[in-house]
């Protein structure tokens, strides 16, 4: 049975990945931790989900709790995920990195720690995103020129980025295949005399609204003939679902920085 813990264990995706982790008899929830003075310290992690209590609480005592697992799932903010990482490779234990928003200083200090330890760093964890970039590279390897691209996103209202981090990234898998730079080869929006659309640009389209979790559709548009491919996001539950996945895998790797490529088996590398 492998022991996983999770860092971050009161945030959003912590108490997403326990509710996972709870209901699971192959796996077993190891440790919980979170910020010193977070109000969650000391509370049991049964409790915490409004369940009975299951005698595993929220702690701040990072080494004890690493110790003790065989993975660590982290999604907490970048440098403390890198603390973490550091206190993993001390213990020889391997990580799951959900964080976002890691400078390349951070990113440098990972790949350093990655020749002693396993670590998947991947900032959207769905499986089913994960593959969409890849039908999406397959898609503009074979279309190539014959098709406009087009890119749309929908959020909920609170989300204040746009395009979505993954929009973006679906823009730089095409853009790579077709030998375009998003920087120059991009547009985002259209409004008024537009003018006949140029060949060789990827337009990317912002919908925000409600409580939508996430939805992205590329748009591979010909003569005659449009392919779609689309994914969409109805709970949290599938950025948790990839994140466990990542661990029950990660634990079995050799020294390493991998991404959910990796972990689903489609990477080209
Ligand atoms: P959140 O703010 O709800 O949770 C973060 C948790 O980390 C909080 O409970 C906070 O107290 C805790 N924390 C802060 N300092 C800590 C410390 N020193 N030790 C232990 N815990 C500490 O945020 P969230 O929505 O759960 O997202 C967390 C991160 O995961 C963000 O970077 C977010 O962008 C990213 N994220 C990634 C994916 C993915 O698929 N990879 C999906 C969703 C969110």
């Amino acid at each position: 049975m492998i022991a996983i813990a999770i860092a971050g264990a009161a945030g959003r995706m912590g108490r997403s990945i326990l509710q996972l982790l709870i209901a699971r008899e192959d796996l077993m929830v190891a440790g919980l931790l979170d910020r010193v003075g977070h109000p969650d310290q000391g509370i049991d992690a049964g409790v915490l989900l409004g369940r009975s209590p299951l005698k595993v609480s929220i702690s701040s005592d990072a080494d004890a709790v690493i110790s003790d697992c065989d993975v660590l799932i982290d999604f907490t903010i970048p440098a403390v995920s890198l603390y973490h990482a550091e206190r993993c490779k001390n213990f020889g234990k391997s990580i799951v990195i959900g964080t976002t928003g890691f400078d390349e200083e951070q990113k440098k200090r990972l790949e350093a720690l990655s020749q002693d330890i396993a670590i998947v760093h991947a900032p959207n964890m769905s499986p089913g995103v994960n593959l969409a970039f890849k039908l999406v590279e397959l898609a503009a390897r074979v279309l190539k020129d014959q098709v406009d691209v087009e890119i749309i996103e929908a959020h909920h209202r609170h989300k204040l980025d746009s395009p979505s981090g993954t929009a973006l990234r679906f823009g730089e898998v095409i853009a790579a295949q077709l030998g375009l730079n998003l920087s120059s080869d991009a547009i985002y929006g259209r409004q008024g005399q537009i003018g006949v659309r140029p060949d060789r640009q990827i337009g990317f389209s912002t919908i925000r609204g409600g409580d939508i979790v996430g939805e992205h559709s590329v748009m591979f548009i010909g003569e005659g003939e449009r392919l779609e491919i689309t994914h969409r996001a109805t709970s949290r539950e599938n950025f948790a679902a990839g994140a466990v996945r990542a661990a029950q895998w990660v634990v079995k790797q050799a020294p390493g920085l991998y991404d959910m490529a990796d972990v689903l088996g489609i990477n080209s590398r």
